[in-house]
């Protein structure tokens, strides 16, 4: 991690981006090679940093997460970005509207001529869950790390069609699928029906509480007092998105709680920028979170320099 700088610099920053994962990352070592004055200010865990590798990313598939963020902060470093280990708090624009004020847990506040929120998303994990699982054998997605578990039983969990779509997803990994809905309907639907066709259970019901065994496996109790034992958990929508700036700053926010953005971050307001994942978007996973990162920092560079 490089070092935090000792002061935030009383000179406003051209951009100061609040979020050090996939989409500003990338955006800083864009930024950073426009000779702007970039700060990245962030606390250190990304949303993948409980899982053993990357998986589906280009050039760093297999790569330890810790590994390939270190890369990614050296090289924005190398362009000389800097980096300042902190929460951000909240943002509100100063009074002549030219600049953004983010105010930080523990460093005072900082300055910039751009925002941009990449903060990512903020995870609702069930509270049945066991210390250690998630990342490692309790997913949200059936695409990043089910390979690796192939030959394992596989639970999917959910209110109804998604469950049902990541357990189609996940069979051909799957060595016995159970699917738990919470919707009546979604156990009567024509996904129900496929599953069923190909030998997999679908129950309405849900878990209460979960033990991990020995084995790495867990022990889930359905609230329907089931008990199944699993080497997988797949679970739907487990996330909310993080609303802390985006409100103090008063930005108009989406259907699903996100800031209103073009393809290219831009908000509401003029001086910040969004990117990240966010349902509604075309952006999915790490690549595409990276990938609006490099756009909106694409478009937060041609702004300035066209000023
Ligand atoms: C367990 C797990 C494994 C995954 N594995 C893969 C995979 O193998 N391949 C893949 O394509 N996708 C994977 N994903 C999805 C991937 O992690 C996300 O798509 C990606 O991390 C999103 O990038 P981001 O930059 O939007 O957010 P993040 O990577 O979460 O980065 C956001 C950053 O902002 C920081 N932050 C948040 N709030 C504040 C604040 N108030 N102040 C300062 N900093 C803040 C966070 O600490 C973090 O550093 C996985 C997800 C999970 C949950």
């Amino acid at each position: 991690m490089p070092p935090s700088p000792s002061i935030p610099s009383p000179q406003p920053y051209d951009v100061v981006v609040v979020g050090a994962g996939a989409a500003g990352l990338s955006a800083a070592v864009l930024l950073g090679r426009s000779k702007r004055r970039i700060l990245v200010l962030s606390l250190p865990t990304r949303r993948n940093s409980p899982a053993e590798a990357v998986r589906n990313v280009p050039f760093a598939h297999g790569m330890p997460p810790a590994e390939v963020y270190a890369k990614m902060e050296a090289d924005a470093a190398s362009y000389g970005v800097r980096f300042l280990w902190d929460e951000a708090v909240s943002a509100r624009f100063s009074d002549d509207d030219e600049y953004v004020v983010v105010e930080t847990g523990a460093s005072g506040p900082v300055t910039a001529r751009r925002l941009l929120l990449a903060a990512g998303t903020v995870n609702e994990l069930p509270p049945w869950l066991p210390d250690g699982v998630w990342g490692k054998t309790v997913f949200d997605c059936p695409y990043c790390h089910t390979y690796e578990h192939s030959g394992k039983h596989f639970v999917s969990l959910g209110a109804g069609e998604e469950a049902l779509k990541h357990s189609l997803l996940c069979r051909p990994y799957a060595k016995g699928l159970t699917t738990l809905v919470r919707d009546p309907a979604a156990a009567e639907s024509g996904l129900a029906d496929r599953l069923r066709e190909h030998g997999c259970e679908v129950l309405v019901d849900t878990v209460g509480k979960a033990e991990r065994l020995p084995s790495g496996e867990l022990a889930l109790t359905t609230e329907a007092g089931r008990t199944i034992t699993t080497g997988v958990v797949v679970l739907d929508f487990v996330i909310r998105p993080n609303q802390r700036l985006p409100r103090s700053l008063g930005l108009e926010l989406n259907a699903h709680g996100y800031p209103r953005a073009t393809l290219f971050g831009q908000t509401s307001h003029r001086l910040v920028y969004s990117a990240g994942n966010a349902p509604g978007s075309p952006y999915f996973m790490w690549t595409g979170a990276a990938c609006s990162g490099i756009n909106a920092a694409r478009k937060i560079s041609e702004d300035m320099a066209l000023e």
